[in-house]
C-alpha cells in the first residue's frame, strides 16, 4: 500500500494515542498539529486542569495499554489517584514515544476542508500561514475546550464596574487563594464565602481544591492568615452524590477497601455472556437503583434515600469532595442560580437561588465567584469546512454532543470516513484506544467486525440524545455520563477488533476491566503486562494485608470527633471527655501524602493539645505525632494504625507506649468510630473511644441542605460542621521535623 498521510490536530492524550497507534499499526506518516507548546493537553500545568487535582479514575483506568505508570519516574511510586501533574508527567514521557520530528508546536489548525479524496489543512505559526495535503485527518482538540460563560442574570453595576470587588471567574482560570481573597482585609474576623456554581465534576473537583488550601491556610505553619476565614458553598442544578475513591469490598468475607472500579469495572457483576455496548436512555428508576448500588458501596446499606425519591442526581467521584461534604467544610446546595446582585455591604454579592424543592434561596455576603458550569464541546470542531460539518450532523449549540459520530466507537460518522474525530464524546483513555484501533483498522482494510446495525442504532441513539439536550423540558432524559458502560463497550470493541485478552483470574469474565487487559494483534505487548501485573500485585496485598483499610480509616479522621479517655490505673479510673477535630494540609514532611492538624479541646472549647496525622501510601501506614509547641519539633514517634489490620479491623503493635490496641469501626466504607487502647499490661492502661458528636452532619444531610429553611445566610454556613475551626484560636502552629 502506498504510504499515507495523517494530520493529527491536538497532542493532548487522544492526540498522543492517535500518533502511537499509526506508530504500531501502519506505515503512514503524521504530523500532530499542537497549538502550545508542549504535549499533555488539558494537563498541562498551564492549561485547565489544576496541578493539584487528583484524577477521578484510578490509574490503571487512567493509563495507555502501551504504557504502564511503573515506566514513568515521579520520584516516587504512583499512587492509585494520581495529581494532575503526575499525569502531566506520565503525558510527557508517553508523548517521548514519538518521534520529535512529527510534532509541529506553537501551530495552531485554522482550517481543514476537503480536497478529493484528502483534506488541506491551514495552520499557523508565527504568524505565517501553511496549507498542506494529507490522506486523513485526526480531529484531537478536546471535547473540554472552550469554557462556557455563567448564565445568570447579572446586576449591570457588576458586571459593568471592573473595580467591582468580587472576582467571578471561571474554574479553569482558578489557581491559587490570591486570585479570590482580596489580601489587606484583617484576617479572623472576616469569613470570606466562595460560591462555586456548577453541579458536576468541576465545580465538586474545584470546589474541593479551594476548599483544601483554605484548610492549609488556616492550619499550616507558613499558611497565609488572610485566608483564613474562606468557606465555600457549592451550587449545583443537581443533588449530588459523593463518591469515594476507596470503598467498602462487598464481596469480601472482612473489611477490605479497595479501588472504587474495582467494584464498578469488575467483569463479574455483569452476566456471564459476551457483552454489548447499552446505549439506551436509563429511565429515572434505572437512575435510582445506580444510585441505590451507589450508597450500598459507600455506606453498606442504602439507608435514608427519601430525598433521591424526587430528584435525579449526579455523582461526583473523588475522595477529596467526598471528605469535604462528610466533615461539612463545603456546603452543598441543590438550585439553581438565577440572579446574583449588589450585597446590602456593597462589597459583596447576593446570590438568589431557585432551590432544587422550588423554594428561594438567598445567600449573602458572597466574595468570590467561581463559574464551573462547564464547556461547550463544539468548539474544538470551530476549523472544520462547513460541508464537512454538515456530514456530522454538527449541532454548535449543542454543547454537550455537538456530532453524531457512531461509527468506529463513536469516533467517525459513516459519512466522513477519512475523518476521525477521538474523544468528542466523553469517554475514558481506554476508549480512546479502541476508538483509534477501529479506525486503523478501517483505514488499512484489517479485519473489523463493526455490527452495521448497532451503528445505526447508536446513530438514532445519539440523535435522540442531542434533541433532549435541546430541549430544557428534556433535561431529565439526559444522563450524567452520556455513554457510560465503559465494560459493555470496551468487551464489543475488543471482540470486533479481534483482540486477545489477559483473563481475570478465574476466566474472561472476572476481573478488573481496563484496557491494558486486551492486547491488539501487533501491538506490543511489555507495558500491558507490566500494568496487569501491578493490578494483580496490588490486589494481593489487599487480600494478604489489607492496607487500604488504613487509608479510608485516615480520610474517615477528619472533621470532629467525641473522644471519651478512661484511665485504669491499678486500683483507679477516670473518664474525660474532649472534642476532637481534625483539619487537612499539605503534607509538611517529605514522604506523606496526606497530613492533618488534630486539635483536642475540654468541654469549654478550650484547645488542650495539637497533634499532626500523617498518611503515606508507600507503606499504608498512619502516623500521629505529637507538637511540642516551644521548640517547634515533633516528639513522638508513630502510635497508631500500623497495618495490617486484621480481618476484624483489629489491631495491635508494640511501641513507645507500651502495646496499643485498636479497634476501627466502618459502615461500608465511612468511618464510624474507633477506639485505641494503650498501655495494655502496663501499671496504666488508656483506652480512647472515638465517636462523630450527636447532630454532626455527614453526607445525605449536607445534601438535603438547607435545614428545611427557606434562606440561608452566609454567615451561617459553618454552624454544623466542624468547619475551619474559626473562633478557636489555636496560637501559631510548629512547623514540620
Ligand atoms: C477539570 C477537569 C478535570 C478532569 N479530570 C479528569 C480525570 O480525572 N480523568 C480523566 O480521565 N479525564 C479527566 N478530564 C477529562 C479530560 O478532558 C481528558 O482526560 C483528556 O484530557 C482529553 O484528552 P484530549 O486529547 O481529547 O483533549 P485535550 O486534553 O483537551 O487536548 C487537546 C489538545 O488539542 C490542542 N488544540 C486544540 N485546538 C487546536 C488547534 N486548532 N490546533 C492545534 N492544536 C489544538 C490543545 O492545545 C490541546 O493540547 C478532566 C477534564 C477537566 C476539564
Amino acid at each position: 500500500m502506498a504510504e499515507k498521510s495523517v494530520a493529527i490536530v491536538g497532542a493532548g492524550p487522544a492526540g498522543l494515542i492517535a500518533a502511537r497507534k499509526l506508530q504500531a499499526l501502519t506505515s503512514f506518516r503524521f504530523t500532530i498539529f499542537e497549538k502550545s507548546t508542549r504535549v499533555g493537553g488539558l494537563w498541562n500545568r498551564e492549561s485547565f486542569i489544576h496541578p493539584e487535582m487528583m484524577t477521578n479514575f484510578c490509574r490503571f483506568t487512567a493509563t495507555f495499554s502501551d504504557f504502564a505508570w511503573e515506566s514513568v519516574d515521579l520520584g516516587r511510586p504512583a499512587p492509585v489517584y494520581p495529581q494532575a501533574w503526575m499525569v502531566e508527567k506520565y503525558l510527557q514521557a508517553y508523548g517521548k514515544l514519538i518521534p520529535d520530528e512529527c510534532y509541529e508546536f506553537q501551530t495552531c489548525v485554522t482550517r481543514a476542508e476537503r480536497e478529493g479524496e484528502g483534506w488541506r489543512i491551514s495552520s499557523i505559526k508565527d504568524g505565517v500561514e501553511k496549507t498542506r495535503y494529507f490522506d486523513y485527518l485526526i480531529v484531537a482538540t478536546g471535547y473540554l475546550q472552550h469554557p462556557k460563560e455563567l448564565r445568570c442574570e447579572i446586576e449591570s453595576s457588576i458586571k459593568t464596574n471592573p473595580l467591582f470587588p468580587v472576582p467571578i471567574l471561571h474554574s479553569t482560570k482558578y489557581r491559587t487563594l490570591e486570585q479570590i481573597v482580596p489580601l489587606n482585609e484583617s484576617p479572623q474576623d472576616t469569613p470570606h464565602t466562595v460560591l462555586v456554581i456548577g453541579g458536576s465534576h468541576s465545580g465538586a473537583d474545584i470546589a474541593s481544591l479551594i476548599a483544601h488550601q483554605a484548610s492549609d491556610a488556616r492550619w499550616s505553619p507558613n499558611g497565609n492568615k488572610a485566608f483564613r476565614g474562606v468557606k465555600v458553598v457549592h451550587i449545583g442544578m443537581n443533588v449530588l452524590l459523593p463518591i469515594p475513591g476507596m470503598v467498602w469490598d462487598k464481596t469480601a468475607t472482612h473489611v477490605s477497601m479497595h479501588p472504587l472500579e474495582f467494584t464498578l469495572c469488575e467483569r463479574s457483576t455483569r452476566e456471564p455472556e459476551p457483552l454489548t455496548f447499552a446505549f439506551a436512555p436509563a429511565s429515572i428508576q434505572e437512575n435510582q437503583i445506580l444510585l441505590f448500588y451507589y450508597k450500598e458501596i459507600i455506606e453498606g446499606g442504602v439507608g435514608d434515600l427519601d430525598f433521591m425519591e424526587t430528584l435525579p442526581a449526579n455523582v461526583a467521584l473523588g475522595d477529596r469532595y467526598y471528605q469535604c461534604i462528610q466533615d461539612g467544610r463545603i456546603q452543598l446546595i441543590p438550585g439553581a442560580v438565577k440572579r446574583l446582585e449588589r450585597g446590602k455591604d456593597s462589597d459583596s454579592i447576593t446570590a438568589r437561588v431557585k432551590g432544587k424543592d422550588g423554594k428561594d434561596v438567598v445567600v449573602d455576603n458572597i466574595n468570590a465567584v467561581i463559574n464551573a458550569t462547564g464547556f461547550n464541546s463544539g468548539g474544538g470542531l470551530s476549523f472544520l469546512a462547513d460541508d464537512v460539518k454538515e456530514q456530522l450532523e454538527f449541532d454548535p449549540a449543542n454543547t454537550r454532543l455537538p456530532a453524531v459520530l457512531n461509527a468506529s466507537y463513536m469516533a467517525q460518522n459513516p459519512q466522513a470516513s477519512s475523518l476521525a474525530l477521538l474523544g468528542f464524546v466523553p469517554v475514558n483513555w481506554g476508549i480512546i484506544e479502541m476508538q483509534m484501533r477501529a479506525v486503523v483498522n478501517r483505514w488499512t482494510g484489517r479485519p473489523f467486525d463493526e455490527d452495521p446495525a448497532h451503528v445505526s442504532a447508536l446513530g438514532d441513539h445519539m440523535r435522540y440524545i442531542q434533541a433532549a439536550i435541546r430541549d430544557e423540558r428534556r433535561k431529565q432524559e439526559v444522563p450524567q455520563f452520556l455513554f457510560g458502560d465503559y465494560l459493555g463497550l470496551l468487551e464489543q470493541a475488543a471482540r470486533e477488533l479481534r483482540m486477545e485478552q489477559i483473563h481475570g483470574d478465574d476466566g474472561a469474565f472476572t476481573g478488573f476491566f481496563c484496557s491494558s487487559r486486551f492486547l491488539g494483534p501487533g501491538e506490543p505487548k511489555t507495558e500491558a503486562l507490566k500494568t496487569m501485573r501491578a493490578i494483580r500485585r496490588l490486589r494481593a496485598v489487599i487480600d494478604r494485608r489489607n492496607p487500604l483499610v488504613a487509608y479510608v480509616a485516615f480520610t474517615g479522621l477528619l472533621g470532629r470527633w467525641r473522644c471519651a479517655s478512661q484511665t485504669e490505673s491499678v486500683g483507679a479510673g477516670a473518664e474525660t471527655v474532649v472534642e476532637v477535630e481534625a483539619h487537612p494540609r499539605y503534607p509538611t514532611a517529605p514522604g506523606y501524602d496526606l497530613e492533618y492538624v488534630v486539635v483536642l479541646r475540654d468541654g469549654a472549647g478550650r484547645e488542650k493539645t495539637t497533634l499532626v496525622a500523617r498518611y503515606t501510601e508507600v507503606t499504608y501506614e498512619i502516623t500521629l505525632w505529637a507538637v511540642d509547641a516551644r521548640k517547634s519539633a515533633l516528639e513522638a514517634g508513630p502510635l497508631m494504625f500500623k497495618v495490617p489490620i486484621d480481618r476484624d479491623s483489629n489491631g495491635e503493635l508494640t511501641g513507645p507506649f507500651g502495646t496499643v490496641i485498636y479497634h476501627v469501626d466502618f459502615r461500608g466504607s465511612r468511618l464510624d468510630g474507633f477506639s485505641v487502647t494503650m498501655g495494655k499490661g502496663l501499671a496504666t492502661e488508656q483506652t480512647f473511644v472515638f465517636e462523630r458528636p450527636s447532630g454532626l452532619v455527614v453526607a445525605e444531610a449536607a445534601l438535603v441542605g438547607l435545614d428545611g429553611k427557606g434562606s440561608l445566610a452566609a454567615e451561617k454556613l459553618d454552624v454544623r460542621s466542624g468547619g475551619n475551626g474559626d473562633g478557636a484560636e489555636n496560637g501559631p502552629l510548629p512547623s514540620a521535623p
